[in-house]
């Protein structure tokens, strides 16, 4: 929107030694022994937990056919990748999906408030290709998920999708040369191509607290929101059923940040159950004008702006900022601080130095801003977070902190340690009983647990290779897409690739494009699988090697949190969970000029 004026480095008026010891004592007050295992699995007794509540399941005929290309999850990978295969011809592709519709985490997360944290004009995918002008800089989830039905139903992939479906097995045939595709409804069908996109947060998890199973009121999880129960709807309507009610909500990420002021506008008494605070900056959503939209919108517009984006994040050479949200903001701040250093002074040590400068200060002002917003002073105080900001999800909201001024809502901190235990009646918290009608989890989604598990099935390929023995140490690709020894198998998520967290939606779109070209490359040559050499999947994983490794972002030195394994060391898989040493910029570059030269090195169509 405008040429950016670069923030001059402010002067540092904190306390760094002071900082770092505060910041060591809370992470050492939540270190835990169990890490991921303090989570209880949705299986068993908890499996209603999962129960769609937005679609009723409908009966259907198992398939038993062959299509050209199937794709396991009808999320934005899907979707885009979808898309991108219809763009090239291909449009025999049939998407299986657990959700009664496309939209992945937009299809689940219907909580009252969900809305994009990246800037809409990038994070929403294919605007361009489907004509769609956002309506805010940061759109809810309403529209989100439109926008997902919008590309499934203009690029045809609600015809052959199969919804409320689970795949169990994926299994390659080598004499038949197809993948067979096993599912909880009793298909069995071939496709001559896969692509896996099962996202990374979708298995909901509960806190394991002793006795979760007691409670006698009402109980769910953010991802699977009861609106027969609380009234109201996804838009933000009134939740007029809690008016009456005791509601009580565990957790304070990203996603609580978003649904506590909504249920303080309604609920009789909310109490807000918190362990670790989060960092909450500004978000100063707005409309987006029309007028304006039209004068930016030439064509190409979409990619110049995700270019601009990642440029900006992962200092790419940009010298204006066209997207203005709070992930540029964070980046600008730490390249503006590096840019201050001597040019005789530019060494590894000096560069980790300011961006830790860069951190303090920031975290200084979310601080500040807390005393600012929130009227009671001990209240404030516990809803400062002492760590650093790329610890645990940056959240940006303008009525969180303010809902903490509301009589009805009183924050309950359990300094670092949780929730006690869930008793019938309510819960314990910090020595103290709450009684509560109502209680929601908003305590995430299964992260550090392996592929597999949270994919639900294993995939077997060439010679009866099972991809959890092949990635037993570690994730092994190339480009984050092939794997060897699983042919005509295409992966679509970020890690290994861009690794462009800040804008995943940018990692799938750019690796739907290059799977449409390959598979459009193998029908062309009437190839019958497309396989990575072993040689070049090396080659791909030493250069990841080379590279910085996973630096603010899930550093051990972190409090825990999803970010860093909850604190446990990951292992030595762990660092293989990165992306292109030059950067996501460099990378979307690399990948470009490899699809497009007809080489396609590395790889074998046979
Ligand atoms: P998170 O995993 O980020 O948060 C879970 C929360 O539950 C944490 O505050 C955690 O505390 C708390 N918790 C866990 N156990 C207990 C306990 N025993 N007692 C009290 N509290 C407990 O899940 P979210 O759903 O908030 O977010 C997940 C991710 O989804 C985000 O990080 C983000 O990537 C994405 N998201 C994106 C949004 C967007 O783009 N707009 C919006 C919402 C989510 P602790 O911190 O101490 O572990």
């Amino acid at each position: 929107m405008s040429v950016v004026d670069e923030p001059e480095p402010r002067t540092q008026t904190f306390d760094k030694a002071a900082l770092k010891r505060r910041y060591r004592e809370e992470r050492e007050k939540r270190l835990r022994p169990d890490g991921n295992a303090q989570y209880l699995p949705l299986t068993g007794r908890f499996a209603h937990y999962l129960t769609d509540p937005y679609t009723p399941v409908t009966r259907r005929e198992a398939r038993a056919d062959h299509v050209t290309f199937a794709f396991i999850g009808g999320g934005f990978a899907g979707l885009v990748t979808g898309a991108r295969l219809a763009e090239a011809g291909i449009r025999d592709v049939r998407i299986v999906e657990k959700g009664g519709d496309f939209g992945g985490t937009w299809y689940w997360n219907r909580y009252p408030g969900a809305q994009c944290d990246t800037a809409s004009m990038v994070y929403m995918p294919l605007l361009e290709e489907t004509g769609h002008r956002p309506t805010e800089k940061y759109a809810h989830a309403p529209e989100i998920l439109a926008q997902c039905q919008r590309i499934g139903r203009q690029f045809g992939l609600y015809e052959n999708a199969l919804f409320h479906t689970v795949v169990e097995q994926l299994a390659w045939d080598d004499e038949a040369k197809v993948w067979v595709i096993s599912t909880d409804r009793g298909d069995r069908f071939t496709a001559s191509f896969v692509g896996v996109g099962a996202g990374p947060l979708h298995v909901p998890k509960l806190p394991g607290l002793e006795g979760i199973e007691s409670f006698k009121g009402h109980a769910f999880h953010t991802s699977r929101w009861d609106y027969a129960y609380t009234g109201g709807d996804p838009s933000g309507a009134p939740m007029e059923k809690l008016r009456d009610k005791r509601v009580g909500i565990i957790g304070t990420g990203a996603t609580a940040v978003q649904c506590v002021p909504h249920l303080a506008r309604t609920s009789g008494r909310l109490f807000v159950f918190q362990r670790t605070p989060s960092s909450v900056d500004t978000r100063a959503n707005a409309p987006i004008d029309p007028d304006w939209f039209a004068s930016i919108a030439s064509p190409g517009w979409q990619r110049r702006w995700l270019e601009n984006f990642t440029a900006n994040q992962t200092g790419g050479g940009a010298n204006e900022d066209l997207v203005m949200d709070g992930w540029t903001d964070l980046s600008r701040r730490i390249q503006a601080r590096i840019a201050g250093i001597p040019r005789d002074q530019m060494t590894p040590v000096a560069m980790m130095a300011a961006f830790e400068d860069s951190d303090f200060e920031k975290m200084e002002e979310i601080r500040a801003r807390v005393d600012a917003v929130v009227t009671d002073r001990t209240t404030a105080d516990k809803l400062k977070a002492w760590y650093n900001q790329l610890c645990k999800r940056p959240c940006f909201h303008d009525a969180y902190l303010q809902a903490f001024n509301s009589p009805n809502v009183s924050l309950v901190d359990t300094d670092g340690r949780g929730v006690e235990r869930v008793i019938p009646r309510g819960v314990m918290a910090a020595g103290v009983e709450y009684e509560l009608d109502c209680l929601i989890f908003a305590s995430g989604f299964e992260v550090g647990t392996p592929f597999v598990q949270r994919a639900g099935f294993d995939v077997v390929g060439r010679d009866g290779l099972k991809l959890s023995d092949y990635w037993a140490d570690g994730m092994r690709t190339k480009h984050g897409i092939h794997v060897h020894g699983f042919p005509s198998l295409f992966f679509v998520q970020p890690t290994q690739g861009a690794n462009l967290i800040s804008n995943v939606p940018h990692n799938l779109t750019e690796a739907g494009q290059t799977i449409a070209v390959m598979v459009r490359e193998a029908l062309d040559r009437g190839a019958r699988e497309v396989e990575v050499t072993r040689e070049a999947e090396q080659a791909g994983i030493d250069l990841l090697l080379t590279g910085p490794g996973r630096m603010m972002l899930g550093s051990q030195d972190c409090t825990p949190g999803y970010y860093n394994n909850e604190g446990q060391d990951p292992g030595p898989a762990a660092k293989l969970n990165v992306g292109y040493p030059a950067g996501a910029t460099a990378y979307f570059k690399y990948i470009d000029a490899w699809r497009s030269d007809g080489a396609f090195e590395g790889l074998n169509f046979r």
